[in-house]
């Protein structure tokens, strides 16, 4: 899409490339998706990887590079983004998190980052 087309009220788009043989296209109104940026500040700052698009880089078990730390939902570079999976992944992070805190013994630090 190029163009936004009509005055008072939306009444079409112009298209970059032609759809049905036709280089506009009628519509009554415009959802505009705006994307989303991941808030992995903190995780970068505590030297977890991240993608190209700013995700945290998880394995299968939710796993980060740094061990001991997890990650899940929308901030994880999991390719389906939904409120569901968000819900699942948060259950499996906190399990295996769980897991590694029953399975370590830990001498715990305070660190300001
Ligand atoms: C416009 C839109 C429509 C959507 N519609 C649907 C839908 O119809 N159905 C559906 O299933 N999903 C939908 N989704 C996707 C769904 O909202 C997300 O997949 C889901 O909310 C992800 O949950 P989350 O807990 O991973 O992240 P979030 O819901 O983004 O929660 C992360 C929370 O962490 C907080 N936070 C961030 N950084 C910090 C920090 N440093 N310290 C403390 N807190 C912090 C944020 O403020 C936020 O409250 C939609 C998303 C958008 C943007």
């Amino acid at each position: 899409m190029t163009e936004i087309l009509g005055e008072q009220k939306v009444i079409g788009v112009k298209l970059d490339r032609p759809y049905n043989g036709k280089d506009t296209l009628s519509l009554d109104g415009i959802f505009i998706a705006i994307g989303g940026i991941p808030h992995s500040e903190l995780a970068r700052k505590l030297g977890v990887e991240l993608n190209e698009k700013g995700e945290i880089k998880i394995d299968r078990s939710s796993r980060t590079n740094i061990e001991g730390v997890y990650a899940a939902g929308d901030v994880a570079d999991t390719e389906f983004k939904q409120a569901i999976t968000g819900v699942a992944e948060g259950v499996h992070a906190a399990y295996q998190a769980y897991k590694y805190v029953n399975e370590n013994e830990f001498i715990y630090t305070r660190q300001t980052i």
